[in-house]
């Protein structure tokens, strides 16, 4: 087992994969076996089944696939989401906007919630898992909206969470909000051009934001805040550099925002209150 591992290891390592170690235990473990197998019994042989599984899965992520798809879930809050082609990978940026929106329905007592373009719906469960709340998650793709509704599944909060099929452009409500969430498609056209090998595997649908990575947060703002109570939380995932336009966009739907620097020092959140 341990040859094996190391054989996969320098497979990914040699395809340019920076963690390929690590990564190589993932696939094992997806493949059925655990990483305390892997260091309490080295020495065990691999049976064909588990290690053609595995060799297939590393060949995959040498051609650049994201590990995430084919591992086909992911952690996100310390919570399971299904992911694979046509969801974007929810990632550990994302928690920032999580973590506001968690500390403000705690302060503030929960109430309903809008998690737009929701994607594999990782905002908006792990809201529901952690906060007395009601989610509405709005998701336009039918491929990302499958996902969304398995991942409500998963982590039994089919009582609390509502997968919604809707165009958060064009859709309108007469519901009242407590807070509304999101991590929209914000890259420019230039970002576009250099997506890195894995990204370029995601749906573009959940990247581009229009050639200056903003026209969500110009549609979304002036459109959801007429949804939201007054004291309501609106906060959104940006991305680098973005954070001046989105405040002044922000201010022109009479908010006045902050800004959150994610673990790197990067303004990755912009959120506001109504007034
Ligand atoms: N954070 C993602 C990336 O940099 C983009 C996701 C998004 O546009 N919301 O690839």
């Amino acid at each position: 087992m341990r040859g094996f591992v190391r054989e996969l290891t320098a497979a990914l390592s040699e395809a340019g994969v920076d963690n390929a170690r690590l990564e190589a235990e993932c696939i094992m473990e997806s493949a059925g076996i655990s990483r305390l197998t892997l260091l309490t019994e080295p020495n065990m042989p691999v049976e064909s089944e588990i290690s053609d599984a595995a060799r297939e899965m590393v060949l995959r992520r040498t051609r650049g696939e994201p590990l995430q798809y084919i591992l086909g879930e992911w952690e996100f809050y310390g919570y399971p989401f299904k992911v694979g082609e046509g969801v974007l990978i929810p990632r550990q940026d994302t928690e920032l906007l999580t973590e506001i929106a968690e500390g403000y329905l705690k302060k503030n007592g929960g109430g309903l919630i809008a998690d737009l373009c929701a994607g594999s719906g990782c905002v908006g469960i792990s809201l529901a898992r952690r906060c007395d709340c009601k989610v509405k998650c709005y998701e336009l793709s039918e491929a990302a909206f499958g996902y969304l509704e398995r991942n409500i599944e998963l982590n039994e909060v089919s009582g609390t969470v509502e997968a919604v099929r809707a165009d958060v452009l064009t859709f309108t409500t007469l519901e009242s909000f407590d807070a509304v969430v999101a991590n929209p498609p914000y890259l420019t056209k230039d970002d576009m051009k250099q997506l890195q090998r894995e990204v370029a595997y995601e749906p573009q649908s959940a990247l581009y934001g229009g050639s200056d990575g903003l026209n969500f947060y110009r549609e979304i703002l002036p459109r959801w805040t007429g949804c939201l109570k007054s004291g309501g939380l609106f906060a959104v995932e940006i991305g680098i550099g973005q954070e001046k336009d989105v405040v002044q966009i922000f201010a022109e739907s009479g908010m006045k925002a902050e800004c959150a620097k994610d673990a790197c020092g990067i303004y990755r959140v912009v959120y506001g209150i109504k007034r």
